[in-house]
């Protein structure tokens, strides 16, 4: 029974490579620097693999910026803004321009685009084809790394983004083909990869196909066994390990089962079903392995081994232990490095970090896991075991995490919870009444410019250098001065400019019970940029008002209708590691009620508008379409339990920043705020489509301008883009706003545009 990993985190444990990338990028290191520090996580995360007994260890895991673009490269899909850089730069400085643009010697090209890789938060380099794409190894990146762990005497596993997952990933820049059909040309690319590979002594190859798990066509999944019976013609002694990842086979479950691979990697933690199925179905070819996924590459939990030892069994009884392999759920480049650098016992205390497991620890628990199931058991694996089987024990019933009061409430939720007292239509007249604001009423998302000298006060308040009162003192100002420069601007509806929160779902999680911090659990999001998810432990509640004092202060400055400003419970979730001992569905609840009593004490306070984020509801859309019923059904209503504590005449809002809502549109009108906000201007408006088609009922400020960018739009843009939207939807039902919060940009830029806004606005009312 060998032990198998997929991939493992390279931007090192205390975030070498950002720092060194960042360095390179800025000019201040030589690139001889760069490859050094490069060469030196490969070497420690081959090593410490080795070490802890992993068999089947990855290369060709490491990317300066992104696997994808890494595969791009070394197939030669370079688009061609980029030949002349290609021509005249070194490989790695085109690399970096196509990950990142490049303005440099008169040269200036715009980076390639990035998405998010299938339903996690990490971002890929989106491939771009053309009809005639050619393609053609272009860079060894693959076989060096083969070459270097084997001069460290380490014998590895190369992984490799499967072809047909590769096209899918990408994008047509043309009309008049279906990437699909390029795996003629790309396929002989891959052979001469393999070719190599194996010339050097490669015996295994991983080739990643999560496209397996999602909704294919029948001609993408007929490529499939094309593609893989002639990889096995052509190379029938390589080992190929199919990884599939993030969710079952569903309906191409048959058609996997029928390639002529070496081994099948399943994810057990997103399906753990699937192991049955697979096993009933006869359909397993006898030569076939299994790489059984049953550590969680995605989550920060401690592995439950008696849970994995049962799925182990199980298929160890069905095909003998010489066809399992163990192996985390996917690569471990979505986890955090290593548990062991947590030592602030404060947020992380012993109890709750007894239940952890970082990458480093999840390479071990597969190692443990493989000898308790071969029966090959050590001393160490019997500890191991045994602190395992505690640690999951008291899990279930420690006070830290079960609150029973937070649970019968969620029990008692009645389905009037989730309901507004009355429709729009009635609520609307209220608001009218109580709000007289006028037509295209104009506002912000939330945040104000976050300057270095706000952040410097928060990292010294941290550091005990300023006392609470000081610190205080300081945000009040900013604040203060936030809110006169919207009112001089003429804005309709002021925010209090978020000054006192690092980031939107740490500074509510931070005041959460239930929420945890780690010091140092970065995960890669994109390119050098790494993100620290709160760690949701236990049940939620809301011991105190978390955003009152600050949205009172601010509406005491004002006569102007001060908006409140939250975060929404599935954006909470999303972007933090959430518990895997109940359903994600029962955590958001908790976090919708604690939310909801925050927007109750907000209206009690005289807060008549109030804001509650939700960008990332469309992220968390599952990757199969038959299981989007169910997640909307509990997310819609987790936003609509925290919005609907309110009185008529309060007006909720919503905000959401990627705003391609066709395929949920109902789902999003189900929300039923009486605003929402929406990132628009780059779309020329297009992205409001959706919501004219749909005749959605209630109100909707169509971002105006892009806030991702110092430029400052002109009245006229604005106009033009209002103009556009009022085409489409009718006038009285139009807010005036940028694309989202301004917590990126400077004042200068921000004051400008924001004036340019307001004219635009008037404007419109003036016209219509
Ligand atoms: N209120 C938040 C802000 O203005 C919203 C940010 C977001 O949508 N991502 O920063
Ligand atoms: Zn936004």
């Amino acid at each position: 029974m060998k032990t198998n990993n997929l991939g493992y985190p390279r931007i090192g444990s205390n975030r070498e490579l950002k720092k060194s990338s960042e360095l390179y990028w800025a000019g201040k290191i030589s690139a001889e620097e760069l490859l050094a520090t490069a060469a030196t996580i490969r070497k420690e995360n081959w090593q410490l693999q080795t070490k802890a007994g992993i068999d089947l260890i990855p290369s060709n895991d490491f990317s300066f910026y992104d696997q994808v673009l890494d595969l791009s490269l070394t197939l030669g899909a370079i688009p061609n803004r980029y030949a002349e850089i290609a021509k005249t730069k070194p490989a790695l400085d085109l690399y970096f321009a196509m990950a990142r643009g490049s303005q440099k010697d008169g040269q200036d090209v715009v980076a390639m685009e990035m998405t998010k890789w299938f339903d996690t938060n990490y971002h890929y380099i989106v491939p771009e084809f053309t009809k005639n794409q050619q393609f053609s190894l272009f860079s060894e990146k693959i076989i060096n790394e083969f070459i270097e762990a084997k001069q460290l005497g380490i014998h590895t596993k190369p992984v490799l983004i499967g072809p047909i997952t590769y096209l899918l990933l990408g994008k047509e820049k043309e009309e008049g083909f279906n990437r699909i059909d390029l795996i003629d040309a790309l396929l002989p690319v891959y052979f001469e990869i393999l070719e190599k590979l194996e010339a050097q002594g490669a015996t295994y190859i991983q080739l990643d196909e999560p496209f397996l798990a999602l909704n294919l066509t029948d001609k993408e999944r007929n490529t499939y066994t094309k593609v893989y019976n002639a990889i096995n013609k052509r190379f029938p002694n390589l080992k190929v390990i199919l990884a599939n990842y993030f969710d079952c086979f569903g309906e191409n479950l048959e058609t996997a089962l029928a390639l002529p691979v070496d081994t099948l990697h399943l994810d057990l933690v997103r399906c753990p079903s699937q192991l049955d199925d697979i096993l009933q179905s006869g359909k397993l070819a006898n030569n076939v392995k299994l790489s059984l996924g049953v550590v969680d590459g995605r989550n920060i939990w401690k592995n439950d081994f008696k849970k994995s030892l049962a799925l182990i069994e199980k298929a160890t009884a069905a095909i003998g232990n010489d066809r399992v392999l163990i192996a985390p759920s996917c690569s471990l480049i979505h986890s955090p490095c290593d548990l062991d650098l947590e030592t602030n016992d404060k947020t992380l205390t012993p109890e709750i970090k007894q239940w952890l497991a970082f990458a480093k620890q999840k390479i071990e628990e597969v190692v443990v896991l493989r000898n308790l199931a071969s029966g090959e058991i050590t001393e160490n694996d019997q500890a191991h075991y045994q602190e395992n089987t505690i640690a999951n024990e008291n899990r279930k019933t420690s006070k830290l995490i079960h609150n029973e009061a937070v649970k019968n409430r969620v029990a008692s939720i009645t389905s009037g919870d989730d309901q507004r007292k009355n429709v729009f239509a009635f609520r609307r007249e209220k608001q009218i009444e109580a709000l007289k604001l006028p037509l295209f009423p104009t506002t912000t998302i939330g945040s104000f410019p976050q300057t270095a000298e706000v952040r410097s006060w928060r990292a010294k308040f941290k550091k005990g250098e300023l006392s609470q009162y000081e610190y205080d003192t300081l945000l009040e100002k900013e604040t203060e001065e936030t809110i006169r420069f919207q009112e001089e601007s003429g804005i309709d509806v002021l925010v209090h400019g978020e000054f006192e929160r690092n980031d939107m779902v740490e500074y509510f999680g931070e005041q959460l019970d239930g929420f945890a911090f780690t010091k140092n659990g970065w995960v890669q999001s994109y390119g050098s940029r790494c993100v620290k998810p709160p760690v949701i432990y236990g049940d939620v509640s809301r011991p105190n008002p978390m955003t009152v004092k600050w949205a009172e202060f601010a509406q005491s400055l004002t006569p102007k209708w001060v908006k409140g400003m939250l975060t929404g419970p599935v954006t909470i979730l999303q972007w933090s590691f959430v518990r895997n001992d109940q359903a994600r569905s029962e955590t958001c609840t908790q976090i919708a009620l604690a939310i909801r009593d925050e927007v109750v004490d907000l209206e009690k306070a005289g807060i008549k508008i109030i804001q509650i984020d939700e960008p990332a509801i469309r992220e968390g859309l599952p990757l199969r379409k038959e299981e989007w019923a169910a997640y909307l059904d509990w997310a819609i209503k987790a936003f609509r339990i925290s919005a609907s504590g309110v009185a008529d005449d309060t007006q909720i809002h919503t905000h959401m920043c990627y705003s391609e809502f066709n395929d949920i549109i109902q789902n999003i009108a189900d929300m039923d705020a009486d605003v929402i906000t929406i990132e628009c201007s780059r779309s020329q408006m297009e992205l409001l489509d959706a919501f004219a088609d749909f005749k959605y009922p209630n109100e909707i400020g169509p971002g105006v301008y892009d806030i991702h960018s110092p430029r400052v739009p002109s009245n006229e843009e604005m106009v033009h883009l209002l103009e556009k939207a009022a085409a489409v939807i009718p006038a009285d039902q139009l807010w005036v706003n940028p694309d989202c919060g301004l917590k990126t940009r400077h004042w200068d830029e921000t004051k400008k545009a924001l004036i340019e806004m307001v004219a635009a606005a008037k404007q419109m009312r003036v016209a219509v």
